[in-house]
């Protein structure tokens, strides 16, 4: 094998990976915005619980003191009651009275129903509040591997750039153009010919084409793609 195309293997193996790194370096910010998603997800649910709880805590204390006013009400009409002589004032004041009253029982009914919703409540804002917790908390340690990672991701990276002249240093200048060229536009700037068969195009080259990749004396490119050619199987 030509020594250039060998050169040229090895560089390009390192820029493989270089790009599967940057690649998946690419990737972790969207990691991490699904992560924190989950983690917001989570807390809503326990905020909606929670939410709910509160609203109906606040209903409580207001059918408290709606029924505390109706009871200052019956008690002054009780007050009025003491002070006429009048027959029909009188009947009067107790017919308001018993209506104060029921709407006092109704307000009562309401506030039992209340008691079931806030005690149904409890056990799933305990539950929502638990899993918004372990939610955080399974979430903060996925956040934190994935610091880790990118960390790992970069230095490795790192050290594959700062070598990088090691093994392209020394190439012809033009060669290294071409291939750079290649390696973008194509994926991959150098192939096997396997059995008279490009397999960066899956095109059979020519006869002229496959004896000079045999024979590993020159820079060959396939005619369909441009890739750079060296021998594989056959
Ligand atoms: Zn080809």
């Amino acid at each position: 094998m030509l020594p250039e195309i060998e050169r040229l293997l090895v560089l390009q193996d390192r820029d493989k990976k270089a790009r599967a790194l940057r690649t998946e370096l690419k990737n972790l910010p969207i990691e991490r915005k699904n992560l924190e998603q989950k983690l917001a997800d989570a807390r809503h649910l326990a905020g909606d619980a929670k939410t709910r709880q509160r609203t109906a805590e606040i209903e409580q204390a207001r059918l408290e003191t709606e029924i505390r006013s109706r009871r200052d009400q019956i008690n002054k009409y009780e007050a009025q009651k003491l002070q006429t002589r009048k027959n029909e004032e009188f009947q009067a004041l107790n017919h308001s009275i018993e209506h104060v009253r029921k709407e006092i029982s109704g307000i009562e009914d309401r506030q039992l129903e209340l008691m079931e919703t806030l005690e149904s409540l409890k056990p799933e804002v305990a539950r929502s509040e638990k899993a918004a917790a372990e939610a955080a908390s399974l979430v903060q340690r996925q956040l934190a591997d994935l610091d880790t990672k990118c960390k790992n991701l970069e230095a490795q990276l790192a050290e594959l750039e700062a070598s990088r002249e090691k093994y392209a240093g020394g190439l012809d200048e033009d060669l290294l153009d071409t291939y750079k060229r290649l390696f973008t536009s194509k994926t991959e700037a150098l192939v096997a010919l396997n059995h008279e068969v490009c397999s960066g195009c899956h095109m059979k080259v020519t006869a002229s084409t496959a004896a000079a990749t045999r024979a590993g004396k020159s820079i060959v490119h396939c005619e369909q793609c441009n890739r750079l050619l060296y021998l594989g199987d056959a």
